[in-house]
């Protein structure tokens, strides 16, 4: 016991990232990165940056990228945050509306780093059990200071009943941060909610549909109000030059990754059948990912067996979710080897 370190810092259970092995030819579909490279204008950007421009801080305020995210969301650039992957911007909120003897909800199965947040806030959670239908009941009494609605949810996949959400947001007290990073691969959005209801902000990332996790670029959308407190407490130069350079040029192409979205929908539709045929169970999924409950064989023994072939997928060892298998859309020749490595397992 180290007594220079805060007790909470030693007794928390630091955020587990997806691995990100170094090996050679595998194929990854572990961490719901896309397979499809970014769009070129990316390529460009970075090709006509001038090295000699590092020497320069980046725009604080990220003035040409803000300006770009408000026109394709039609909205005020002073309604929108730019931050350091969405797993910034969902911390910078938990610094921002938690009071210290507030709480932070979400829902349970829901992105695991949200306990985490709350444990580096020094707060309870308040999780809300949606096993096992996937969907919520809310106990009447629950409050928190602020809600992470995933939608469409991980590691479920699935999308929440869109008037349910606006219900939801427009009784909850506290703020309510709607975790789009999936999104683009589903029917519709909560875009207009964090537009028109002064407690919802909807958050965002480049790193699924834009194919830019290496980038890390995530922001929020919503009441100038929320999105100027979060302005206080960011680093003055959270979003690096290059990042700003590749982040403006990817979203300026929106076709390109439309293109990408639309040919991961067809091989989730592919996969989810297959997967069906083969006995699996599988969720109806609104994101680039399925999750499955394997037949015939344990979550474990498919992800060893997987492995050994260099395909690596996800599962978290222990009770309840512990028996699905999370698999992110990879290209067709991907979802082939998979296919064929499970039905020379079975
Ligand atoms: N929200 C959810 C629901 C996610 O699954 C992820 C990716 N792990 C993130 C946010 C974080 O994305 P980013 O790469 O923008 O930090």
């Amino acid at each position: 016991m180290n007594t220079r370190i805060r007790a909470s810092v030693q007794n928390m259970t630091p955020y587990a990232p997806g691995e990100q092995p170094r090996l050679p030819n595998i194929v990854k579909l572990n961490t719901n990165e896309n397979p499809y490279p970014p769009s070129p204008a990316v390529g460009q950007a970075l090709a006509t940056l001038d090295p000699a421009e590092l020497r320069l801080y980046p725009d604080p305020g990220c003035t040409a990228l803000r300006s770009v995210l408000a026109t394709l969301h039609r909205c005020d650039a002073s309604q929108i945050l730019v931050a350091n992957g969405s797993d910034e911007a969902l911390r910078l909120s938990a610094d921002a509306f938690v009071e210290n003897n507030g709480s932070i909800g979400y829902f349970d199965p829901s992105y695991s780093l949200y306990p985490v947040l709350s444990a580096m806030r020094g707060v309870p959670s308040r999780p809300v059990d949606i096993w096992p239908d996937m969907t919520w009941h809310m106990p009447p009494d629950y409050s928190a200071s602020l809600f992470y609605l995933t939608n469409p949810n991980a590691p479920t996949g699935m999308l929440f009943n869109k008037a349910k959400v606006r219900a939801f947001c427009e009784h909850f007290p506290g703020v309510v941060l709607i975790d789009e990073a999936y999104v683009d691969f589903a029917r519709e959005d909560c875009l207009d909610l964090a537009l028109s209801l002064p407690n919802v902000l909807v958050c965002r990332t480049l790193s699924k549909s834009y194919s830019l996790a290496g980038l890390r670029l995530g922001y929020l959308v919503g009441s100038a109000d929320l999105v100027g407190a979060l302005h206080k407490l960011k680093d003055s130069y959270n979003i690096d030059r290059i990042a700003q350079a590749a982040a403006t040029a990817a979203l300026q192409d929106q076709p390109w990754m439309h293109a990408n979205v639309r040919r991961i929908q067809t091989t989730r539709t592919r996969l989810t059948q297959e997967l069906r045929g083969l006995g699996w169970q599988v969720c109806e999924s609104e994101s680039n990912f399925l999750w499955t409950l394997p037949s015939g064989k344990t979550s474990a023994d498919v992800f060893e067996a997987l492995r050994r072939r260099a395909i690596i997928v996800r599962y978290w060892p222990g009770p309840r979710i512990g028996s699905y298998i999370r698999i992110t859309i990879g290209t067709d020749e991907q979802i082939d080897l998979l296919l064929a490595a499970l039905r020379e397992e079975a």
